[in-house]
């Protein structure tokens, strides 16, 4: 073991050799970003007002615990207010989960590929993360995750649809999974694209809350409300668990500018609705048209498709960035595409068409 140098701060040994949260990018030459599963339009003139108006008192701290924002958003779903945690975006509340029930050495048992800050931050909260392999057709394998948890587990993520395959977890798996699940175990529903979900077999978590105290619920505004930018995401669970959540992060994180701009958005819901029935459409389409090429992709239910392209991961994401497509790639495994305007479906359609392998291996 190499001794750490004593001139400068000693780092924690979990962080060694921690991989960094790669954002999607879009080069100068990409006309179209589809590497981060944004929306592609602006948010609304009622949002930007909403956020002056927040921005003229920005000598003040926000709300603590955004509270207006969390008892509209109870109303929506119909649950208790203080059941509601607002957070930075939910890849914070997806820290300040792990951070509320892993002590050091603990284990977080997730699908893998899945959201790739799951290891992450996991390994900051200094837990263990256990990676559970999807399946060929890039879903959830829960009898494989139920068979990891041990008596170390004290948390697992189910991310619905799973992102960056596609596919969404039905209300029966997920029933049948809780059912394994021993009740002091959290287990997180990571329904990041809920409001994309068409499939009407698939799981809405919020149904499941009230017979399940041990299920949270994480939904955002960064993708259907299309403000990522402002960083707001939020958490329904047990009361217990909120509570934990909401003091287990940054006091004061969520600005009054993001809290405004969610508040005004809330109140929005059809042009919402509207934005996500486009990209549902499109999305459609660009699965017709590859099915026109002879390429299947998994169940598509973000706003999102993924090439299960494998060790042509790479050429495929280097022929479509070329063509001004700008995608995510994952090394040696695949590449994911956001759905977002029409012109971007052209696009990936006609690129796919004269794809040197046409996204071949698209099965998984
Ligand atoms: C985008 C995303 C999130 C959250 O994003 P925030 O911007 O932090 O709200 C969470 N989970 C998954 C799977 C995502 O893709």
């Amino acid at each position: 073991m190499e001794s750490a140098p004593a001139d400068r701060p000693r780092l924690r040994v979990s962080l060694a050799g921690l991989p960094a949260y790669r954002a999607g990018t879009a080069g100068p030459a990409a006309d179209f970003k589809a590497s981060s599963n944004e929306l592609p339009v602006p948010p609304s003139p009622a949002v930007l007002a909403a956020v002056a108006v927040a921005a003229a008192g920005g000598n003040r701290y926000p709300d603590i615990s955004s509270s207006a924002l969390a008892r509209v958003l109870a109303d929506q779903l119909g649950v208790a207010a203080d059941r509601v945690a607002v957070g930075t975006g939910s890849v914070a509340l997806l820290q300040q989960a792990v951070l509320s029930v892993c002590d050091a050495g603990d284990e977080v048992v997730f699908a893998w590929r899945s959201f790739e800050a799951y290891p992450i931050i996991t390994r900051i909260a200094g837990a263990v993360p256990r990676p559970v392999p999807i399946t060929i057709d890039g879903r959830h394998d829960l009898a494989g995750m139920a068979a990891a948890i041990t008596e170390r587990t004290r948390l697992v993520l189910l991310c619905t649809p799973n992102n960056p395959t596609g596919p969404a977890l039905s209300r029966e798996e997920v029933l049948g999974f809780l059912a394994t699940v021993p009740p002091d175990v959290l287990v997180v529903l990571d329904e990041a694209y809920h409001e994309f979900v068409t499939d009407p077999a698939a799981v809405d978590g919020i149904d499941l809350l009230d017979a399940h105290p041990n299920l949270c619920v994480m939904r955002t505004f960064s993708k259907a409300y299309g403000l990522a930018g402002f960083r707001v995401g939020y958490a329904v669970a047990h009361v217990d668990t909120a509570t934990a959540l909401r003091s287990t992060g940054v006091p004061f994180g969520v600005s009054a500018l993001a809290q405004a701009a969610a508040l005004a958005a809330c109140q929005e819901q059809d042009l919402m609705r509207e934005r996500v029935r486009a990209v549902c459409a499109e999305r459609e389409r660009a699965i017709a048209g590859l099915a026109g090429h002879g390429i299947t992709v998994p169940q598509a239910q973000g706003n999102f498709v993924w090439f299960g392209a494998g060790a042509a991961a790479e050429e495929l994401a280097a022929h479509l960035e070329s063509g001004g497509l700008a995608v995510r790639t994952f090394p040696g495994d695949g590449v994911r595409v956001t759905i977002a305007e029409p012109a971007a479906t052209t696009r990936l359609l006609e690129l796919i068409a004269t794809s040197p392998r046409r996204g071949q291996g698209g099965e998984g």
